[in-house]
């Protein structure tokens, strides 16, 4: 498979319908600190995703968009709660439709994208497809990583166990004689 690395950054949305009736390929990337619903799932919303997007007609003159996303997501373990990279690698097709009526006659091939207008919410796609593609759980392999220690759980250290302990009354005794002092 081609690689889809480009330095053009895509705009949040296209007007879909020309780009259809040209069948145009649109290649570039979007930096995932855009892609806000996703982002809020990320261990840090860093990097992009590369995106291409061929925009046609099929024999029926629906208008197409067949997608493919490349990506390298920072998820979190759900074991560990540390960072875990997740390489995403997505294909989707999408008809641009206007209607239900229009969703409805969909073959299953084809994903509805529900349109207002003659601009395609580019963004917003790409962030459904992305969030599609995400695993399940997202963990490190077993074995590697442990669950974090609970806030508040006493943690045994050989420093305290070490005889190490201050007496209070020590301390208030030190606290006493300083005073004495002045
Ligand atoms: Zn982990």
């Amino acid at each position: 498979m081609r690689s889809l690395t480009t330095n053009q950054l895509l705009p949040g949305s296209v007007d879909a319908l020309k780009l259809c009736q040209q069948g145009v390929t649109v290649v570039g990337f979007l930096p995932l600190a855009n892609l806000q619903r996703l982002a809020s799932q990320l261990y840090l919303a860093e990097g992009n995703v590369q995106v291409r997007l061929s925009f046609g007609l099929d024999e029926q003159s629906r208008k197409t968009v067949n997608g493919q996303l490349e990506a390298t997501l920072p998820l979190v373990c759900q074991r560990c709660l540390e960072r875990l990279d997740s390489a995403i690698d997505t294909e989707f097709a999408l008809a641009l439709v206007w209607n239900d009526d229009q969703a409805a006659q969909l073959p299953r091939t084809l994903d509805p994208v529900l349109m207002e207008s003659e601009e395609l919410d580019l963004l917003g796609i790409v962030e459904d497809e992305l969030l599609l593609a995400l695993p399940l759980v997202a963990v490190h392999e077993q074995g590697s990583c442990e669950p974090p220690a609970l806030l508040g759980e006493s943690i045994p250290s050989d420093e305290h166990q070490a005889g190490e302990k201050v007496n209070p009354f020590q301390v208030l005794a030190a606290l006493k004689l300083e005073g004495n002092k002045h």
